[in-house]
């Protein structure tokens, strides 16, 4: 299946300039953009994994992650292929040429039906970068919520703004992927830039979605005190209760480094929580950054065990001991 692709622009017969993310490759006909998902075929950018997907299944909403949204709900999740960065470190390298893996045809129509059968109160666009299969994500997600589902989007937020600006009424939370705060190492390590991935994290949070940060420390990248210290300056400017989930790498794809140490997590947990008030630990071993307490009187909130998730002094977005209003979506 493949659909006209939305937001670019001819250059002239035959040249394309794509206009959904920052990159604005120039793809000339018979090429396709960085992504490997929008093909110029003969001066019409087309949207080649449209109404195509690489996995569908339910997981856990705390896999995405996302620990304050519907807690210990499953989500139906879907994947296609492609990706606006090359991180040197990624973890789902395979899916990054479509070429490479199997695609199924599952209309918007048919994933919400999907979503119906399996009772999946929402939509997550994963695995992949959702962003580079933006027309199948819109209708999709459109689709959705006019059948009163919800949408989740985990993503490298690395958006132009005006498409954004047309999804985001279908969005109902995100987890951006904030890889760094320094851009040297967008640039370097990720193939990309950092400024627009702050500008889709205040838009998102300028639209009213829900949103939770992932960092994933990388041994001697991006793991310094000082990194740590000046993404969470970053984070708690813009809100304290806005989640921090601090991710363990381990060495994939292009980078070798030995995985994170567990002590230099937990000196990042320590920074964090100086500031934020919800920060977690992922990929780790141990109760550290598992479990969710109330920032004002430190009453159990949630409990968790591997990807379940137990309420306790929680209901209806307040702690039940004192009656704080903490950050949770929930019904
Ligand atoms: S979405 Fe793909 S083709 Fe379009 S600008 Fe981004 S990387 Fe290039």
């Amino acid at each position: 299946m493949k659909k006209e692709a939305l937001y670019y622009e001819k250059l002239n017969d035959s040249d394309v300039k794509c206009l959904l993310c920052p990159h604005q490759c120039l793809i000339k006909s018979g090429k396709s953009g960085f992504c490997r998902v929008r093909y110029n075929s003969r001066g019409v950018l087309e949207a080649t994994t449209y109404g195509l997907v690489s996995a569908a299944g339910m997981d856990p909403i705390e896999k995405k992650p996302l620990y304050h949204f519907y807690p210990g709900s499953m989500i139906l999740s879907l994947g296609q292929a492609g990706c606006s960065f090359h991180c040197d470190f990624c973890q789902n390298y395979h899916m990054l040429n479509p070429a490479d893996i199997p695609l199924k045809e599952l209309s918007p129509e048919d994933a919400v039906k999907m979503a119906d059968q399996r009772r999946s109160d929402a939509i997550a666009y994963t695995y992949n970068e959702p962003w580079v299969g933006y027309e199948y994500v819109l209708d999709t997600a459109e689709t959705a919520h006019a059948e009163g589902l919800k949408n989740v989007l985990v993503t490298n937020g690395y958006y132009m703004q005006e498409p954004f600006e047309n999804l985001a009424p279908f969005i109902d939370a995100m987890n951006i992927d904030l890889k760094s705060i320094r851009d040297d190492f967008y640039k370097t390590v990720s193939h990309g830039e950092l400024a627009p991935v702050k500008r889709t994290i205040e838009r998102a949070l300028d639209s009213g979605i829900h949103i939770e940060l992932t960092n994933l420390l990388i041994t001697n990248c991006n793991d310094s005190p000082d990194d740590i210290r000046k993404l969470v300056e970053y984070i708690a400017g813009l809100d304290p209760k806005i989640p921090l989930h601090l991710s363990r790498y381990h060495p994939a794809y292009k980078m070798t480094a030995p995985p994170t140490p567990q002590s230099t997590l937990s000196t990042a947990y320590r920074i964090a929580s100086d500031a934020l008030n919800y920060v977690y630990l992922g990929n780790v071993a141990g109760r550290e950054g598992t479990d969710t307490f109330c920032p004002k009187c430190d009453a159990l909130l949630v409990s968790r065990s591997g990807f379940s998730a137990r309420r306790h002094s929680l209901d209806a977005g307040k702690c039940t001991e004192c009656g704080e209003r903490v950050n949770f979506v929930m019904e």
